[in-house]
């Protein structure tokens, strides 16, 4: 670029799609829009000449590029992009700001108060790359935003922080890869005025999964779009149909966190929403039409499905606070096809790509295709995930929830396929490939990689196969499941839940209950806090009021369906992760031997707060009327500890009734070797392969080494041959018997095994539901054939012979 006569500042009404080389591509959108009478809220463009002038006339273009190659001397080596990316946002930063920018940049923004008639108003700072020749210039566009950006200097610092943000180690990584010149990557900033946000979100002029273009859905949150934008949140989602516009279904979210602009400081502050809003609407059905109408026009203008931002300005009234803040071609849908097509184009065949690492196969099973980030605490995750990336850590925990949803795929150096990461990746529909000992070490941050969750395989680049499967949004798999025809089944089909909230994307699959619900994940999100830090504060009562609202929110959805809920089941090393936990917890050698379930609610270091879990039980069934709420004990050990909690609960006006079953968890071999004596005491059992295969074998079930030699196997005949007893002698008197491990959500053969013996029902994960109730029919219809020619083949005088299974006993 000459710098002859070149604009340093734009004013957004002057843009329009044809200037993205000089303002990128999302200040020129926003030019567009105005132009088409779109509620944009006001601002300008600092643009790419602005800082093409400075870096070459503060003589730092040159440093900048020599910095690059000098540093960065071995492409795989993440450390060099880091010091790389840190050398040159220092200089930049620290270089003095030219004055004719300076100035130009002050006059626009106190002109832009001017037009508002305000003082210092906050503005919304975004920069905008401007690649020229790159052919995808979207990744380069990642750059940096700054909200509620006060006052001139303010302002002039975070411009240059968004220049200098064309340098982070991605942005250098991924342009070293591509071979793109840095010299010709530019940048332009947006400074735009704040919408003093009361709810915002983003909406699509295309259903995002399901692709009917029929539809408008908008997603929102209270506060600023950035938790919705950026997948902190479970939003709000509402459908509107096109023609005519008519809100046609409408799903509120449990909303615990809203972003908000600070009254006092100006900054944004990350707060709880509160109890009484989380699951109120975050806008009303006013606002929902006129947002779907912005929608249609936006569309109309641009010729093509969109992906809009919304904002609704808590200082004005209706219809003057609701704002487009931003607007870009679709890209989940539409151009993610074209997005993704690149990737299936630059993917290479499995003999091409070289294998990383490989574990165990878990999760959702599919591909995964993204941009390593390697972290090892949340707290690292939440600086460094970006939406779409592949997680790499040594082992998930509870509050690695939230960057687990936003990731393409999860890999850990620890843990067996019941390990935290595989059951609770499984539930958000997530590739994920567990025990690889060392995928944090091999696996690089910032490169691309492709996971095969089936196989338990990480390769280097982009699988075209897997760029091809990617192409299906995950959800859309769960739609087409659920409006299968389903078969009927004499053996019922229940589903494990953990996250109370993803009961809205399930409960239209057949499933015939909930046979298992974990508390664990209310206890460690919704609650957070160790439950015996409310028994001693005396605030039990807020406690018991959380985990029933958890429990409430999947009871309330599938009614008349049963929930049975699965009691606390945390071992002492995931307690102590809970606030206040180091305080009430021991450190144990082996936690899955130690002190769990049922040993912990007759203890008098946790009886008390055992009490509060069954008040909150009592909460649901007696209070709320949601008689389906039944209950489940984990980890049965002894006759006299079952006897014990059984009190405890008969104490807290839990007593098995009619409409109240109490399960026993059978996850020990004593529950299983005893199950005469505990049948006296429940209505049924529900059989917990994960740990009584544990147990039967002695092996520990996060044992990545394990695992991967296949020692980790519920069709083990000493398993088998235990459960074959326990339903036996279940039967014999008058419990029923269901299994909620992950083995039949895994294993046909397994699944086979279970009906043939006759359980009652199975259990499994969300996305095991449709097929494990296919299979179930299958398997129930071939043992009746196969009785019909026992039958015939006996009358006839020659009766089948068939070897013993691997399992039957005689003792
Ligand atoms: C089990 O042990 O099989 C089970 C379902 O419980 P968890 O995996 O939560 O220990
Ligand atoms: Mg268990």
């Amino acid at each position: 670029m000459s710098q002859t006569k070149k604009p340093l500042v734009l004013w957004f009404e002057t843009l329009r799609n044809t200037d993205v080389p000089i303002v990128g591509g999302k200040n020129a959108s926003l030019g567009e829009m105005i132009h088409s009478g779109m509620p944009v809220p006001p601002g300008f463009a600092v643009t790419a000449y602005a800082y093409e002038k400075f870096i070459e006339q503060t003589l730092i273009a040159e440093k900048i590029y020599k910095i690059i190659k000098e540093t960065v001397k071995d492409p795989n080596d993440p450390k060099q992009y880091d010091a790389a990316s840190k050398k040159i946002r220092e200089l930049i930063d620290k270089t003095p700001m030219l004055e004719e920018i300076a100035n130009a940049v002050k006059l626009a923004y106190k002109e832009l108060n001017k037009r508002l008639n305000l003082k210092n108003v906050f503005v919304a700072v975004r920069s905008s790359a401007t690649a020229e020749d790159l052919p995808d210039a979207s990744f380069a566009g990642q750059q940096e935003t700054y909200l509620n950006v006060k006052g001139p200097d303010d302002l002039l610092e975070k411009v240059v922080k968004c220049w200098s943000s064309l340098f982070t180690p991605r942005a250098i990584f991924y342009r070293n890869e591509k071979g793109f010149a840095h010299e010709k990557v530019f940048i332009s900033v947006g400074v735009q005025k704040m919408v003093n946000s009361r709810a915002a979100g983003v909406m699509f002029t295309i259903n995002p999964v399901t692709g009917n273009t029929d539809e408008i859905v908008i997603e929102g949150n209270y506060g600023l779009g950035e938790t919705v934008v950026s997948g902190v949140v479970n939003p709000d989602d509402f459908f509107v149909n096109k023609n005519p516009l008519k809100i046609r279904e409408k799903r509120f979210a449990k909303k615990t966190i809203q972003y908000l602009r600070d009254p006092e400081t100006g900054k944004t502050v990350h707060l709880d929403v509160p109890e009484e809003k989380q699951k109120a609407p975050c806008i009303n059905d006013e606002e929902v039409i006129k947002l779907a109408e912005l929608a249609k026009l936006i569309e109309a203008h641009y010729k093509k499905a969109m992906d809009i931002e919304w904002a609704i300005d808590k200082d004005l009234s209706f219809p003057k606070n609701i704002f487009v803040v931003q607007a870009r071609p679709e890209t989940v849908w539409s151009a993610k096809g074209m997005e993704t097509q690149t990737k299936v184009e630059e993917g290479k065949n499995k003999e091409e790509l070289k294998v990383v690492v490989k574990g165990l196969a878990a999760g959702k099973r599919g591909y995964g295709v993204g941009v390593a980030t390697v972290v090892f605490s949340p707290d690292e995750a939440s600086e460094k995930m970006k939406k779409g990336d592949i997680l790499v850590t040594d082992m998930t925990n509870p509050d690695f929830v939230p960057f687990m949803k936003i990731a393409s795929a999860i890999v850990t150096d620890k843990g067996g396929v019941t390990s935290h990461a595989a059951i609770v990746s499984r539930e958000l529909s997530i590739p994920c490939v567990v025990g690889t000992e060392t995928g944090t070490k091999v696996m690089k941050p910032g490169k691309e990689y492709t996971v095969d969750s089936r196989n338990g395989i990480i390769y280097e680049g982009i699988l075209r196969e897997a760029a091809e499967a990617t192409m299906t949004p995950k959800a859309a798999e769960t739609i087409v499941m659920a409006t299968d025809p389903v078969p009927v089944t004499a053996t019922k089909i229940l589903m494990n839940l953990g996250v109370p909230e993803k009961i809205a994307d399930y409960k239209d699959l057949p499933f015939e209950g909930i046979g298992l619900m974990r508390t664990e994940f209310i206890l460690a999100s919704a609650i957070g806090t160790h439950p015996m830090h409310f028994v001693e504060t005396g605030e039990g009562e807020k406690f018991v009021d959380k985990l029933a609202e958890g429990v409430a929110t999947v009871a309330r959805v599938i009614q008349p369906r049963p929930v049975v809920v699965r009691l606390s089941d945390f071992k002492t090393n995931e307690y102590r992760e809970l606030k206040g936990g180091d305080k009430y917890e021991i450190a144990e050698e082996n936690p899955m031997l130690g002190w769990r379930g049922c040993s912990r609610y007759i203890s008098k270091w946790y009886q008390k707060a055992f009490r509060l879990e069954c008040q909150a039980i009592k909460k649901c069934r007696t209070e709320w009327g949601l008689k389906n709420v039944w209950v489940m004990l984990p980890m049965v050990r002894t006759l006299w500890e079952a006897e014990g909690v059984l009190k405890i609960m008969k104490e807290e006006g839990l007593e098995r009734s009619r409409d109240f079953k109490v399960w026993f968890m059978a996850e020990t071999p004593s529950i299983a070797i005893m199950a005469d004596e505990f049948s006296k005491m429940v209505d049924g059992f529900s059989i917990g392969s994960n740990d009584m295969t544990q147990g039967i074998l002695m092996i520990d079930r996060d044992s990545e080494r394990l695992g991967q030699m296949g020692y980790f196997d519920e069709r083990d005949p000493a398993v088998k041959r235990i459960i074959a007893h326990l339903i036996r002698v279940a039967h014999e008197n008058g419990c029923t018997v269901s299994i909620c491990g992950e083995g039949p959500s895994n294993l046909p053969d397994f699944a086979e095994f279970l009906v043939r013996i006759g359980i009652d029902s199975i259990s499994v994960n969300n996305d095991a539901v449709a097929a494990t109730k296919k299979l179930v029919a299958s398997i129930e219809q071939k043992i009746i054939l196969e009785r019909l020619a026992e039958q015939s083949a006996a009358a006839c005088g020659r009766p089948l012979k068939k070897p013993a299974p691997d399992w039957e006993w005689t003792p």
